[in-house]
Order: C-alpha cells, then structure tokens, then sequence
C-alpha cells in the first residue's frame, strides 16, 4: 500500500511563491516515482496572510499545520508590511507558527557541493567534502527569558536586561535530537555552550554529558566553548559533524557555518518539534534566506534552498532517504554542469531563472532516476 503523507504549504511573500511553484514540481517527480502520495494542502502566512485574514497567522491556518504531517515554507516579509502594528507583521506569523508547534530543534546543514566549492570564503581544501549539522535549540534561552526589557532608573540611567534561562528537560530534547542526528551520520556530536563564564552553561554541559551516558553512550561526544567553535568553524570546519547548542550561539554558529558554502539561496533549514500522538514529529522546513523583496517578481530567485529543504523533509519526517539523497545529487549534478542562477556568479550566459533552474533539477532527477531504477 503507498504511503500517504499530508503537507501544508505556505509560500508566504516575496519570492517564497516563486521558489515554492519549483517545490511543487519536485514534489510531483518524487510522488510519481516513489511508492508515496502527499495530500497537499495551501494557505498564506505573513504578509499575504495580513492581506487575506487579517492576521499573519490566522487560526485556521495554525490548525491546518497542526494536523499536517509536516509544514513546507517559503518566506515572509516585504515593504508593503513594514509599518503595520509590531503584532500584525509577517515575522510575527512565522514565530507563532514555531511557538505553536513548539519546534525546539533547529536544524542547519552546512553542506558543501563539490561543484561550489570556489564559493566558499574559505580556501577550497577547507570546504571540499564538507558535511556538518548545526541542531540550535529554538525557543529557550536568552532570547525568551524572563525578566527582558529596557528599564529607567532612578538616576535616569537605562538598562538593557535579557536573562539566558535553561530548564533540564528544554536541554535534554535537543540534545536527544543531536545524538539521534549523529548516529545517523558520522556519529560525533561537539556540544557548545560557554560553562567557562555561565552557569547555564554548565547546566547546559552537565545535562548533554546526562543524555549521552544514559541513552547515547555509543556517540562520541565533546564539549567546547561557543567562541573556540567560532574560530575552529573557519580553521578546520571538517573537524566537525553535528554541533548542538543553545539559541543565542546557534543563531551566530550556524550563520557562520552557513557562509562556508556559498549562497544563501542554496540552505535549507528544518524546525523539529516533539513527536505527537501519531507517532509524527512536528515540524516545519523552510530555506534560510528572507523574501527578497529587491528580486522579486522578477524571475531570478535561486529556488535550490527551497528545494533541498523538502529534501530534508523527506529524510527527517517521511523517512525517505533515497528520495531525498535523489534531489541533493540532482542539485549537484545541475551545478557541476554549469547551470547557476544569477546569485551564484554563474556564467552570464548560462545563468538560469527559478523556472529554469526548478525544470533543470526535475530533470536530473529523472534521469538520475531512470539510472537507478527508481
Ligand atoms: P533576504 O534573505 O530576503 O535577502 C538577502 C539578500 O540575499 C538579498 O539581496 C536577496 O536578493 C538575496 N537572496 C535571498 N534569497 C535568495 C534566493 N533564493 N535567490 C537569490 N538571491 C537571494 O534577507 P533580507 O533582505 O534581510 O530580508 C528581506 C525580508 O525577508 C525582510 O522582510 C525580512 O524580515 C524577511 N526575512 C524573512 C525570513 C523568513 O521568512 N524566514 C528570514 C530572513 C528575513
């Protein structure tokens, strides 16, 4: 009997519609050649969700995502919206939505393909072959802490205040995620925190150290400080394989480690979540890139994080590898013959549109396929 999955898509603003059409095009290759269906469903979030409901997130949208088997996004923002109600702009959908589904797991691939590897800022041996997961944790931390604000003393003086708040069971769960990442992969996990000047740091180390040893023994763990990570990133990237920290230090190492492969229009991102009752884990995926608003509507935007990012759907929710390490060859097989979009410094002559660059990837994939025996 074929699998069957439900999938909520919202391509958001910008050039989230553009790049999520290429999307629909993938999803359609793998269905017809895997033993699997997707029930898609659509609807708006950020700004054209302002424009339709009101609200950049509207309540029935938020159900819909809730009873999905996993949500594909494209991005939200742009001009139209800036000088709405701090409440009602398109950011805000797009944090309700991760708040809603408690997605505490963030998961950026620094990947790089062979084929861009002149890309990099680092120097080419540097990049060749790399393959590290950044798994952030999403909705703890200094960024949700109590007390924040800004307060007026008595002197006239202001003061700046955000608390870095860690609770066990928020640390446990990502570190869980981390090692189940590994053993999939290379199986060594580095977690970084900076226990050398935090007290949350210290949990933090204490408590990834507490799940490894009782549930994870068979990983190979160490710990290091949040700044060492940022400088070995750029020394000796390969030295790594899943990296797991808290908000704050993945916000900044995964950027970091983002740039080590080239463009922003080439990393997807997935947003986990615990498992729910139908043995599903929730989740969202999403590229990293914004909605551009200075390419929009014209027909340039690099559709590949978008791409890849239903890749990882398929691997972290479906458990489709095959499938998934399809698209990732393809994308390579497309670059490695020379076709970029213009934000990848192709050759002029050369450079793709999104539509392009979507039916050239469709393509591959059915060759690869074909090839296979899919
Ligand atoms: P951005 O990622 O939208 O764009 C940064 C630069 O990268 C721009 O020059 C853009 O043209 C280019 N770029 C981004 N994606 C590309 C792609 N797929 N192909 C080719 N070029 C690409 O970031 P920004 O300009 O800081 O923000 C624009 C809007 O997006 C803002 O409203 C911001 O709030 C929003 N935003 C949304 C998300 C999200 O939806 N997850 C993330 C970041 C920013």
């Amino acid at each position: 009997m074929s699998k069957n999955f439900r999938l909520l898509i919202l391509p958001g603003d910008g050039i989230g519609p553009e790049v999520m059409i290429e999307v629909d095009k993938v999803i359609s290759i793998i269905s017809s050649m895997f033993d699997v269906q997707f029930d898609i469903e659509k609807d708006d979030i950020g700004g054209s969700a302002y424009d339709r409901y009101g609200v950049p997130l509207a309540d029935e949208t938020l159900e819909k995502a809730k009873s999905s088997h996993a949500v594909l996004l494209g991005a939200v923002g742009g001009e139209k919206w800036d000088n709405l109600d701090f409440s009602l702009k398109p950011e805000q959908g797009l944090l309700k939505i991760r708040k809603e589904l408690d997605l505490f797991a963030n998961l950026r691939p620094a990947l790089c393909f062979e084929s861009m590897v002149e890309a990099s800022s680092l120097k080419p041996h540097l990049v060749s072959g790399l393959d590290i997961m950044i798994v952030r944790e999403l909705t703890g931390g200094v960024y949700f802490g109590k007390p924040r604000g800004i307060e007026t003393k008595s002197d006239g003086s202001r003061v700046g205040i955000n608390t870095q708040v860690y609770a066990t069971h928020e640390i446990r769960r990502v570190a869980r995620i981390a090692f189940e990442l590994a053993q999939k992969r290379d199986n060594r996990v580095v977690s970084c925190e900076k226990s050398n000047v935090m007290e949350s740091g210290i949990l933090w180390r204490e408590e990834v150290q507490y799940v490894h040893d009782n549930e994870f023994n068979d990983v190979s763990l160490s710990h290091m400080y949040a700044d060492n990570c940022a400088m070995q990133l750029v020394r000796n990237p390969k030295q790594f394989d899943v990296i797991v920290t808290d908000n704050l230090f993945g916000d900044i190492l995964s950027d970091e480690a983002s740039m080590l492969t080239g463009s922003l229009g080439m990393l997807p991102s997935a947003s986990l979540g615990e498992i729910d009752q139908n043995n599903f884990r929730k989740a969202l995926y999403e590229p990293v890139h914004g909605s551009a608003p200075d390419i929009a509507g014209q027909g340039i935007a690099n559709p590949i994080a978008s791409i890849l990012s239903f890749a990882m759907c398929l691997k972290y929710s479906f458990n489709m590898d095959k499938a998934s390490d399809l698209i990732s060859t393809a994308v390579n097989k497309v670059l490695e013959n020379g076709f970029k979009t213009k934000d990848l410094l192709g050759d002029e002559n050369k450079n793709l549109t999104t539509q392009e660059m979507g039916d050239e990837i469709v393509k591959q994939i059915s060759d690869l396929g074909a090839d296979n025996g899919s």
